[in-house]
């Protein structure tokens, strides 16, 4: 029996203490809550199995992901099923969140095979090289360890259990110990059916994945602190990414701490496309805003634009979100938390609202605000993501201030331009400033909607990250979890097969 143990290295471990999920519809269930000692035990088969696991052939982990896949599809029904009762989500959106969660396992299984993820370098012996002989250097990737991965609320198939962290860590050759998000813990018990079917078929080390469900700070601390963990990935709160971030700093062995906290990624709409077509981009402004109820890091929560056009701008938007109800949002601590966000920027003397629907419990409506340039400029307090379908209009005077809004930013997941061919100009200024604030720079689009690819930059500058440097979506991700390692005069036969 499985149900709502946890699963530690191949065994389904029931714990002396439960928590009670609290499901958008449905019974609660209970689950099994985990602490020090799960960890403990998982940390350490995660350590057992990395000297098999991250020394296999890049095929037999490609072969692992492909079957993880595949486990996957075949539960299909019932994790949608599930996710959808726990969730609140709908089904056609959980459905494509589950192709895009087989679909990431198959690309970095076909990543990882290609090999050039490895980067392998040489320069040669120089010998004769004077005034000293330069020796034989070779380098390549090699996995950085067992890795703890936090699922996240917002995403429960594809940033959670065998989400894009778990997936770019195996494919690197990472044992993985992932700690369940309470909110779906039904749905994570079903992906690590699935995972536990695959380790057996494949004939994988147990302790390569491990999944401990939980609902206290206790056991996201013991994870990040256990000795044996060598690098955390991370989707969630900026506060509750910040506290883990410190304690993986603070370890007497500081490790690396992936975290994606979000943002508020601004679009600018510039003076002709503004004029050109306001209305418009209005119209499908609501429309990014509001989807999945606003609860994608990458919702786009401020538009700045010329204060001449807001007037027609405002008008669409408020005729689209007219038509759009209250919905049920992830779990009762987001509601609150978007309605203490909705009723700060309410209450603030600087803004105005523009639309505001009615919201109750757990389902929430969509909220639009407007502030002038002046105000938004004078006001960080307004800089600050409201989780959920909140937007802010900035009317700025001329796109002398839009450039200083842009500088004014803090780090971004992504930033927008709205323009036309007359535009350019402006563009060319402000590209320069939002290209040092975000991590992906779009044109004439809304950011919601991440490609998982080979291109794709899902990170920026902190608060939108932790690691400046890397992504959490598209193959580049598995960088998160390789180091480089250097062999210098090694002989052939004892270097690392992918080297010769
Ligand atoms: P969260 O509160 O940051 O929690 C994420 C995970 O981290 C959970 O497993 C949680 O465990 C753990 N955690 C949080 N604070 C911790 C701490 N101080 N010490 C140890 N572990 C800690 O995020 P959430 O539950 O997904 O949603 C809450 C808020 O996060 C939302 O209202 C929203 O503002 C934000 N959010 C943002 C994004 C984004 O991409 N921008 C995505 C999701 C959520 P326990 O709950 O078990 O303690």
């Amino acid at each position: 029996m499985t149900d709502g143990k946890h699963l530690i290295a191949g065994e389904w471990v029931a714990g002396s203490q439960t928590f009670a999920s609290r499901p958008a519809t449905g019974e609660p269930r209970t689950f099994a809550e985990g602490g020090a000692a799960e960890v403990d035990r998982a940390a350490k088969a995660a350590e057992d199995a990395f000297w098999t696991y991250g020394y296999l052939p890049d095929s037999k982990r490609a072969s692992f992901l492909n079957r993880i896949a595949e486990e996957i599809t075949a539960r299909k029904a019932a994790i949608v099923e599930t996710a959808m009762a726990e969730s609140g989500l709908p089904q056609a959106r959980l459905e494509g969140e589950c192709g895009r969660t087989t679909g990431q396992l198959q690309l970095f299984a076909r990543h990882i095979e290609k090999g050039d993820y490895l980067d392998r370098r040489h320069d040669e012996a120089l010998p004769d090289r004077q005034p000293a002989p330069r020796p034989d250097l070779r380098l390549m990737q090699r996995p950085i360890g067992p890795v703890g991965v936090f699922g996240a609320s917002n995403f429960p198939l594809a940033f959670s259990t065998a989400g894009g962290d778990t997936a770019s860590a195996l494919a690197a050759g990472c044992p993985v110990v992932v700690k369940g998000h309470p909110a779906h813990p039904g749905t994570a018990q079903h992906v690590a059916e699935a995972i536990d079917a695959a380790i057996r078929a494949e004939d994988m080390p147990p302790g390569v994945f491990s999944l401990i469900h939980g609902s206290t700070n206790a056991l996201g601390e013991a994870l990040v602190s256990h000795p044996l963990i060598r690098a955390i990935g991370f989707t969630g709160s900026l506060g509750g990414g910040r506290a883990l971030y410190d304690i993986a700093q603070n370890r007497p062995e500081p490790i690396p701490f992936f975290g994606e906290l979000g943002s508020v990624n601004p679009v600018f709409v510039l003076p002709a496309a503004a004029k050109a077509r306001a209305s418009q981009i209005g119209k499908s402004w609501a429309g990014s805003l509001t989807m999945g109820v606003g609860q994608f890091c990458t919702n786009p929560g401020v538009v700045v634009m010329p204060e001449g056009e807001a007037d027609a701008f405002i008008a669409t938007t408020s005729e689209a979100l007219e038509g759009v109800a209250a919905q049920t949002m992830l779990g009762d601590g987001i509601a609150d938390a978007y309605r203490k966000g909705l009723d700060r920027i309410a209450a603030h003397g600087g803004t105005q609202t523009v639309w505001a629907g009615e919201s109750s419990g757990r389902n929430s409506a969509p909220a639009v605000f407007v502030a002038s340039g002046e105000t938004w400029l004078a006001e960080p307090d307004l800089h600050h993501e409201v989780f959920g379908p909140l937007g802010i209009v900035v009317k700025a005077k001329d796109v002398d201030q839009m450039l200083e809004i842009a500088r004014g930013l803090e780090g971004q997941l992504t930033c927008t331009l709205q323009l036309d061919e007359a535009d350019h100009a402006d563009a060319r200024r402000l590209l320069p400033i939002l290209e040092r604030k975000a991590g992906r720079l779009l044109a004439n689009g809304f950011p919601t909607g991440v490609e998982v690819a080979d291109a794709m930059m899902h990170g920026g500058p902190y608060p939108a990250s932790t690691q400046v440097s890397t992504t959490s979506v598209g193959t580049l991700a598995i960088r998160r979890f390789l180091r480089p390692v250097c062999y210098q005069d090694i002989p052939a036969s004892l270097l690392p097969e992918a080297l010769n």
